[in-house]
């Protein structure tokens, strides 16, 4: 059996394939335990790692793996996922939405990382947590799928009440801005998490549409964990870049990406 192991800071993703057949699963980083008690029973003709946990896994198996660096090893898995589910792309910006966000530009051969920014999955938990006093994953992204922004999001059309605004009237003038002008509304935690969504992905999609106006591409990629369970952040994601005139992709199993490039590195 090949495997690939992507140890990240919040969940350890897992690509194994034997007989022509792939099979992706996740682990979370608390349990990297369990994952080296099982490497360390597993029959294993190649095993490759990746990502900021791969030296403590290293460190405890029996086999002597190979390790990559986690943006080659995203980077080739990407472009594996993305030939396989039809995206025939050939320069695009990446943005890999994980605990944190990195974002590459990949130019048909190679790719390069050109930002950064600590919104992402793991605000998306902590803040969410602290407006909501929610831990379990499922629980607080099945919760906030059916908030509702508008009471605390302040639109380019909430100020431009009686004249065409200069922009889109649905951009975001304002996250969280609209709080002020609402306070008589209940602020269920339901609203505030899907805000909370809304704001990691609009600076994402932001930061990422940047990066493509400057990398002269069209085409935005959006991978990572992040997505599991939460269709909210791939719908928000999606519709402000269309919005902001760029191409989006959603790449099914993207956040297999590292775990996958390594197998082929
Ligand atoms: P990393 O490589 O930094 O661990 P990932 O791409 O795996 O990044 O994304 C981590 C994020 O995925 C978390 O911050 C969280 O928002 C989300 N996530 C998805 N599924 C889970 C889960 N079962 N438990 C915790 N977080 C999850």
């Amino acid at each position: 059996m090949k495997i690939g192991i992507d140890a990240g800071g919040t969940l350890i993703k897992i690509v194994q394939e034997h007989d022509n057949r792939r099979y992706y699963r996740t682990e979370l980083t608390t349990n990297i335990q369990k994952v080296i008690d099982w490497l360390n029973n597993e029959e294993i003709e190649t095993l490759k790692l990746t990502g900021g946990n791969a030296g403590v896994i290293a460190d405890q198996i029996h086999h002597s793996p190979e390790i990559f660096v986690e943006f080659d090893a995203s980077s080739k898995g990407l472009e594996i996922l993305l030939d396989e589910q039809g995206h025939q792309i050939e320069h695009y910006i990446f943005a890999n939405v994980g605990t944190g966000t990195s974002f590459h530009y990949f130019d048909g051969k190679d790719q390069q990382r050109v930002g950064g920014v600590g919104t992402g999955g793991g605000m998306i938990q902590g803040l969410g947590y602290l407006l909501s006093n929610i831990t379990d994953y499922k629980e607080l992204t099945n919760l906030a799928q059916n908030g509702d922004r508008d009471a605390i999001d302040l639109k380019v059309k909430h100020i431009y009440k009686d004249t065409e605004p200069p922009i889109p009237g649905d951009l975001t003038a304002a996250n969280f801005g609209n709080v002020l002008h609402h306070l008589d509304n209940q602020f269920t935690s339901a609203n505030k998490l899907a805000s909370t969504i809304g704001v990691v992905g609009e600076v994402i999609t932001t930061m990422a549409i940047t990066l493509a106006r400057e990398y002269k591409t069209n085409h935005v990629v959006y991978i990572g964990s992040s997505f599991n369970n939460n269709q909210l952040l791939r719908e928000v994601v999606e519709n402000y870049t269309v919005l902001r005139g760029f191409k989006p992709y959603y790449i099914e199993n993207g956040a297999f990406s590292g775990a996958l490039g390594a197998l082929y590195l």
